[in-house]
């Protein structure tokens, strides 16, 4: 099959978040099951020809090659790109973003027919990528090049919408007809993802808990009509783990490389982690970590009311992040107060990330809402029992059989499922068993390839 990448950001070129990683894991998978994959993306101001090894393959339009032989495609604007964020600055989001990424799609599909690539799919990724599926199906639908091409959008996350005023329409060449409760319209303004939702042949999350989630209540955020209306259209696939990146017996950023056979040395880990994080060196006391944006979305607005109960129980926390201001605040007030169990690093640090993994006992993830998650599939990789909130890919890959999980967002049941973890610690029998069991899950890429490979023959059927 011929396919085609829309993203906004792909690893290793621009990251701001998992979409990065998606994008530039799932054509490399897709490549290794022997399909033709394409990426194309903006040209940002970091993606520089020398690093990247880019040709000029048009005017307007870079080239590079990753994995065997993809091919991705970088569309050059200089007024639009070159500049030091992807989507914002210290001011907010850049106030010209709809010009920008309808720039990106327009330019997109200008290419195809350019490098003779007529794809089977186009698979767009998030909002920014949607007016590519917009434009496809409404100003490029009776141009013969263009006929037969299917579009599968993945939702990365439904609270970025790509929302713009009304007064911007006509920028986009499209029928005012299309702005309509039917079409682009949410509450008075231009919504892209909304547009995606409509125009693209199959929708998909990265979970399927998410995608039942999101057509419900709050998780919406307003959508969920729409998706409601799309449900026989919509599927959730979870997202894959990079096991190059992510592997305790391979990992330099870690003390001591384990595997299953001597798990003992993820103890050797443990102890750097609390010498590092000048904690007392003790293997009896469950060492509990956390990496995340401080964020309410992550679960600290409870977690910043159960921390003092928390810290009088008897355990250890590794706490990495940065994030919302009042968290960094109240959790500086934390660690102060409580220096012998908790160690806090305001900052991005990978190499520090990748010691919580490998060091932690238990890793907390008590996200209010969760498209998918990587955080508990890297920490049962490294042996390390996630604690998480019964949500969105939380729930898909974490159960009673592999850590723990609470399914009531309160900080009363977040404070219980501490004290559960810490008793389960404390049981010589089962806590080895979990550990092993824990490092015997994969969520590779492949099986998650796989079923984007069913969903794109299902979208060249309708
Ligand atoms: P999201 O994309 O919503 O932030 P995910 O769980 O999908 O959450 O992915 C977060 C990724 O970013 C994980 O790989 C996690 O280890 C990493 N990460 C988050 N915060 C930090 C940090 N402060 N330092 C290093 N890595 C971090």
């Amino acid at each position: 099959m011929k396919i085609v990448i829309c993203s906004s950001e792909v690893v290793p070129f621009a990251k701001t978040g998992g979409l990065a990683d998606v994008s530039g894991a799932l054509p490399l998978a897709l490549e290794k099951l022997g399909h033709e994959v394409i990426i194309v993306m903006p040209k940002y101001k970091g993606i520089e020809a020398p690093k990247y090894n880019l040709k000029k393959v048009i005017p307007g339009v870079y080239s590079t090659t990753e994995g065997k032989g993809i091919k991705v495609y970088f569309i050059e604007n200089d007024a639009y790109f070159m500049r030091d964020g992807l989507y914002v600055d210290k001011d907010g989001d850049y106030k010209d973003n709809l010009d920008r990424f309808s720039y990106y799609s327009r330019q997109t599909l200008e290419l195809l027919p350019q490098i003779n690539f007529k794809p089977d799919i186009i698979h767009i990724h998030d909002w920014q990528a949607c007016l590519v599926a917009i434009f496809l199906k409404n100003l490029y639908k009776d141009k013969p090049f263009y006929k037969g091409i299917k579009t599968l959008l993945t939702i990365h996350n439904i609270g970025y919408q790509g929302l713009f005023a009304k007064e911007e329409f006509p920028k986009l060449g499209l029928d005012w007809s299309l702005f309509s409760m039917d079409g682009l319209e949410f509450f008075g303004k231009i919504n892209l993802l909304k547009g995606g939702i409509i125009f693209c042949d199959l929708v998909n999350t990265v979970s399927p808990t998410y995608s039942k989630e999101i057509q419900a209540g709050e998780f919406g955020f307003g959508l969920e009509g729409i998706l409601t209306k799309r449900k026989k259209d919509l599927y959730g696939v979870l997202n894959g783990l990079d096991y190059s990146l992510w592997n305790p017996e391979t990992d330099n950023y870690i003390a001591k490389k384990f595997s299953a056979k001597n798990i003992e040395d993820k103890y050797k880990n443990k102890e750097e982690l609390q010498k590092i994080c000048s904690l007392p060196v003790k293997k009896d006391i469950p060492l509990f970590g956390i990496v995340s944006r401080l964020a309410e979305q992550k679960g600290f607005d409870i977690l910043a009311q159960a921390i003092e109960k928390i810290c009088s129980m008897e355990l250890q926390y590794v706490i990495l992040g940065t994030g919302d201001l009042k968290y960094h605040e109240l959790l500086s007030k934390i660690a102060k107060k409580y220096p012998k169990v908790v160690s806090l690093h305001l900052k991005f640090d990978n190499a520090l990330a990748h010691k919580i993994y490998a060091g932690s006992d238990i890793f907390v993830m008590p996200s209010k809402y969760e498209p998918c998650g990587l955080g508990q599939m890297i920490s049962l990789r490294y042996a390390t029992i996630p604690l998480v909130f019964k949500t969105g890919g939380l729930a898909d890959t974490v159960t009673k059989e592999n850590g723990f999980v609470f399914d009531k967002y309160k900080k009363e049941d977040l404070i219980k499922t501490h004290e559960a973890a810490v008793k389960a610690f404390k049981n010589k029998k089962k806590w080895p068993a979990l550990v092993e069991k824990a490092m015997q899950y994969n969520f590779s890429w492949e099986e998650s390839a796989r079923k984007y490979v069913q969903m794109y023959e299902k979208a060249k059927r309708k």
